[in-house]
């Protein structure tokens, strides 16, 4: 593990633990940290192991994958790495309603609406559904997150803009290491002042990333599904996109 740099907040209280990450107060009353563990979980917390690596890998990935969103004018929550698991980050409420995009069908698609497994989705899909694992997340209509007062239908344009713009940037970006994008969750925030911006991770625990050449799987998938080479793929990803402190 690096060291931490001599500019980063001091760490503060636990305020948040979920499944893979811890959220911490800092010493700076708009800055938090956000921590990334090898804890992992399938199905809804219902399949639970350590994928040893996982923390740093998702913290570097998803570090590199913010900068490079930032660069194309989407706003994220990171601020700074200050260690190869741990990010500073701007504090946001979370809206509780999980953005996935698809570009090729796999997962949910497959197992409850009928689709092939590999079959390429133009123009690609974009999901909502409800964050909240006691319920299994569900796929969830516009409607229903209004009703809900998850959030209003100006947010859920804003949620469906940047998720376009996301996967675009993210298709170019992995078509460049021979990796097609499948699909990936995002999770947004608002800011204090209602601005909306990209919270959470992009790792592979969020993505499904298949090499181009061989079809091989580099995501949790190799963990939900016992495939084997879980550790491997998930340094492979961290080799290929070229993260690093
Ligand atoms: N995903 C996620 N967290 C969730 C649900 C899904 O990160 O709680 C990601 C998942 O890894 C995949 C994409 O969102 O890259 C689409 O997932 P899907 O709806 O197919 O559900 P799954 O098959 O993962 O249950």
């Amino acid at each position: 593990m690096e060291g931490k740099t001599s500019s980063s907040p001091e760490r503060g209280e636990l305020l948040h633990e979920g499944k893979a990450k811890r959220v911490y107060s800092t010493s700076q009353p708009d800055l938090y940290i956000q921590e990334f563990k090898d804890s992992a979980t399938a199905f809804d917390g219902s399949k639970k192991g350590t994928i040893g690596g996982k923390g740093s890998v998702n913290c570097l990935v998803s570090a590199k994958l913010f900068k490079l969103l930032e660069s194309r004018g989407v706003k994220t929550h990171f601020v700074d790495l200050i260690s190869d698991n741990e990010m500073v980050i701007l504090p946001v409420e979370i809206i509780m309603v999980e953005v996935i995009l698809r570009n090729v069908a796999a997962g949910s698609l497959v197992r409850n609406l009928g689709f092939e497994e590999g079959k390429p989705l133009v123009p690609p899909i974009c999901e909502f559904h409800i964050k909240d694992d006691a319920i299994h997340d569900p796929l969830i209509a516009d409607d229903h997150v209004i009703a809900l007062g998850l959030a209003t239908a100006e947010e859920l344009g804003i949620l469906r803009e940047y998720g376009k713009k996301i996967n675009e940037t993210l298709i170019e970006f992995f078509d460049g290491i021979g990796i097609d994008l499948i699909d990936f969750k995002v999770e947004f925030g608002r800011r204090p002042d209602g601005t909306i911006i990209l919270a959470d991770e992009i790792s592979p625990d969020s993505c499904r990333f298949w090499d181009k050449e061989t079809g091989k799987k580099l995501d949790k998938d190799r963990f939900r599904f016992d495939l084997g080479d879980v550790e491997e793929a998930y340094q492979e990803i961290l080799e290929r996109t070229g993260a690093s402190m």
